[in-house]
């Protein structure tokens, strides 16, 4: 892994981009003292039932507060951390921070039962990914079906045997699986018939439009009627308007997750938000 980072992160060496490289680097290892410094956070963000704002669970998203830089976001470091093999720690430390978040609100009594995380595609390569969320389940005793696995399109291009082994096992388990940014990538839709997927996230690039453009509106409804063909279930991302609530609604749309309902917050303030509502 060590030798791999190395090779991938440290590849150029034209003096133009002296300044970049060592932006780049001192990022990459002040990631790695944040992993290993437990200075990473999870925030949380609701995913509402569209016809009544009922909560069906929650995405964990992954937030850095770098000392000097400030909050960075993850579209920065996630992809980072991809290259230098440091994405597969970040994945596995964020699904045990999940997972004890949830037996912790079960603790509590608070009504969140399913969680939601990431997963990047290299994690995938690895073959334990399916004994590592078993192991977890144990720990925290919790079900299966509390756990959700975000994946993008891009792990199915690479179609290892390895990424569908770890996916059937998964599922057998009762895991279910995502697909998040649905329509985005360049994946040919067969892979829905062969893997077993539950669930489909709407880009939050089709919803954005939804009032004004008839394109939008036109894929939008595709990719419900697709989920709602195969029976899964379709998750509309990035709804920040009543008008885009409502479109979504007439185009079957069930579940929906966004600024207009919530963004994405600490556990103790997603906590004090469920109380107010
Ligand atoms: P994603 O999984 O597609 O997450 C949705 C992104 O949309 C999140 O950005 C969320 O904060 C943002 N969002 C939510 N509601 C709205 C809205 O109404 N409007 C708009 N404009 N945006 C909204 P975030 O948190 O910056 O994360 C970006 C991406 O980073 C995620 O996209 C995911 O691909 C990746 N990521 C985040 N956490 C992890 C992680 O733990 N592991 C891995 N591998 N990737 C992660
Ligand atoms: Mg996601
Ligand atoms: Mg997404
Ligand atoms: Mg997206």
């Amino acid at each position: 892994e060590a030798k791999r980072a190395g090779r991938n992160c440290a590849r150029f060496y034209l003096p133009a981009m002296n300044q970049a490289l060592d932006t780049r680097m001192a990022l990459e290892s002040a990631l790695r003292l944040a992993l290993s410094s437990n200075s990473l956070a999870l925030h949380y963000q609701p995913k509402v039932r569209l016809s009544d704002g009922a909560l069906v669970g929650a995405e964990a998203l992954l937030r850095w507060w770098h000392p000097q830089h400030g909050q960075v976001p993850p579209d920065t470091f996630i992809p980072m951390a991809e290259e230098c093999g440091l994405v597969n720690a970040l994945d596995a430390w964020v699904l045990e921070a999940a997972c004890a978040q949830l037996a912790s609100w079960r603790e509590q009594g608070v009504a969140i039962q399913a969680v939601a995380v990431n997963v990047s595609p290299t994690r995938f390569q690895q073959d334990d990914v399916a004994a590592h969320v078993h192991s977890l389940l144990q720990k925290h005793d919790l079900r299966a079906e509390q756990i959700t696995l975000e994946m993008t399109e891009r792990l199915l291009l690479e179609h290892e045997t390895r990424t569908v082994d770890q996916l059937n096992q998964l599922h057998s388990m009762g895991v279910r699986l995502s697909i998040d940014d649905f329509g985005t990538g360049y994946s040919s839709l067969s892979y829905l018939k062969r893997l077993p997927v539950s669930e489909l996230k709407l880009d939050k690039s089709f919803v954005r439009d939804l009032e004004t453009d008839a394109d939008d509106r036109a894929l939008s409804s595709a990719v419900i009627g697709i989920g709602r063909a195969l029976g899964l279930a379709v998750v509309a991302e990035g709804v920040e308007t009543e008008g885009q609530r409502r479109v979504l609604i007439e185009a079957g749309c069930e579940i929906a997750q966004g600024y207009f309902f919530a963004r994405p917050q600490s556990a103790q303030d997603l906590q004090a938000w469920l109380k107010l509502r």
